[in-house]
């Protein structure tokens, strides 16, 4: 099947095998049987949530299997695949010596909608973000809707708008590096690019083939297209400096070419007449002040006025698991930041509290130094509590510098967190790993966190 001319793409009849059955790869198999291509799904686990999907897909006539891939997935016209499987496995490269043409699931959605894109990708602050400019993309002309890696497959979004067009819709998308894979025409009317640090590198052989993926974001967009970037980041600046698109600054540092500039008491219009008072953002944190300049300046380039601008940063309070306060008991805080998966979002966590910090810290580790958390903790770091696969790892680095105790999971963290805590401190969890050496993903840490920390209230 021929996929570089996205105007002549027809997938009617087409043999469509998709590798992948979670979230988005089921919505894509929907969403591809509607445009009337003839789709197989396989996926090589076999939960019972995965069970769960099968079964409702083929309650609309879609085949699949699970636990394998059988040489059935070979007979295709196209593959849409899981930003799970990596592009250098031996699956891909079986496919690709078969002439299937690859695709994600934000590609292959791309190409049944006509609404601008507004794609926000980086290391940390994507999902934040995403829903904060989302909230300021609703107005009488405006119909944003919040899709991607937030937990919502654009598929899914796409396929629901097929059936009930809104020609005042706007696309406001969380991407991960990993979705920027197998991409063939995607194109976001604004990119949004919040910052680069070392993540994933565990998946990535080296920084560049990360950053490549990233940068994939802008690489089709035109001289009508924006790119919006975080100015104070010199690898960003730099890897953008070839795109021909439109680029526009944001930023904590002095950027006169932005179009909101912040002070320590307020943020700038172009006008210099004043958008908000810093004592006014619901967020908290510096980062979220970054990520609260790129969200309107994407929204300002979209027309939303700048009122309503202000009003959306003085009413947005955040998202779970993002530095969550949870509790105050006898005086500590706990504070749920489980989504701080790496050790920037960890820098950052530290930096938004003032208090003595017992911070805990632990998961899968994804191959980054412990030792960079130091210069961040203006000595209130009190404790590291490590927990998980990754305990042995975060001992080693930090205790000469710090008091740290290694325990076996996330409740002894949250026991020995509260033993030696004292009123006024904070109980941080932001682990600066992924979840899953003992959770199925971020949110059930953090939900799990949760619960611990409201028996303990109510004790
Ligand atoms: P993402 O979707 O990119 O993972 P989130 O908004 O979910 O980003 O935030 C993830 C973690 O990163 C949280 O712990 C949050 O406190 C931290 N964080 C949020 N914004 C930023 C930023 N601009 N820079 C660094 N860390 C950030």
């Amino acid at each position: 099947m021929n996929i570089h001319d996205r105007a002549t793409i027809e997938i009617r009849g087409k043999k469509i095998v998709i590798l992948g059955l979670a979230l988005s790869g089921a919505a894509a198999a929907k969403l591809a049987v509607r445009q009337g291509a003839d789709v197989f799904v396989s996926d090589n686990q076999d939960t019972l949530a995965l069970q769960d999907t099968l079964t409702d897909l083929k309650a609309l006539s879609i085949p699949g299997e699970l636990g394998q891939h059988s040489d059935q997935i070979y007979d295709a016209d196209l593959w849409i695949i899981s930003p799970g499987i990596a592009q250098d496995s031996e699956l891909v490269q079986k496919a690709q010596s078969n002439d299937i043409p690859i695709v994600s699931e934000i590609e292959f959605s791309s190409w049944f909608t006509e609404a601008p894109i507004l794609a926000i990708t980086g290391s940390n602050g994507k999902t934040t973000t995403a829903h904060l400019l989302a909230e300021m993309i609703q107005t009488d002309d405006l119909h944003g809707a919040l899709a991607g890696n937030v937990g919502i497959p654009f598929a899914e979004m796409v396929l629901e708008d097929l059936g009930n067009p809104d020609p005042k819709r706007v696309w406001v998308l969380e991407i991960s590096s990993f979705q920027m894979e197998f991409i063939e025409h995607f194109k976001p009317y604004i990119a949004i690019f919040l910052n680069i640090t070392p993540d994933h590198l565990n998946r990535y052989p080296s920084m560049k083939e990360y950053i490549a993926a990233k940068m994939n974001m802008w690489s089709r967009q035109t001289a009508e297209d924006f790119i919006v970037y975080n100015a104070d980041d010199t690898i960003l600046v730099e890897e953008i400096a070839e795109s021909t698109s439109r680029k526009i600054a944001f930023g904590l540092g002095h950027h006169p070419e932005a179009i909101f500039q912040p002070n320590r008491t307020k943020i700038y219009t172009e006008e210099h007449a004043t958008l908000i008072e810093m004592n006014q953002l619901a967020l908290p944190g510096k980062h979220n002040l970054a990520n609260a300049l790129a969200a309107a300046t994407a929204a300002h380039l979209m027309g939303v006025p700048n009122k309503s601008i202000a009003a959306t940063m003085s009413q947005f309070s955040g998202v779970p698991h993002r530095l969550e306060p949870i509790a105050e008991i006898n005086g500590v805080t706990y504070i749920n930041d489980s989504k701080a998966t790496n050790l920037d979002a960890v820098q950052v966590a530290l930096e938004s509290f003032t208090q003595p910090i017992i911070l805990l810290l632990g998961g899968l580790d994804k191959g980054g130094d412990f030792r960079s958390l130091l210069p961040h903790t203006h000595n209130n770091l009190k404790e590291v509590i490590a927990f998980g696969q990754a305990k042995e790892l975060i001992l080693t680095a930090l205790r000469d510098a710090v008091r740290s105790t290694s325990v076996m999971d996330l409740k002894e963290a949250l026991e020995l967190a509260q033993n030696c805590s004292q009123p006024g401190d904070v109980v941080l969890l932001s682990p600066g790993c992924a979840s899953f050496d003992q959770f199925e993903n971020f949110e059930k840490r953090g939900d799990h966190f949760r619960s611990l920390v409201t028996v303990m209230e109510k004790a």
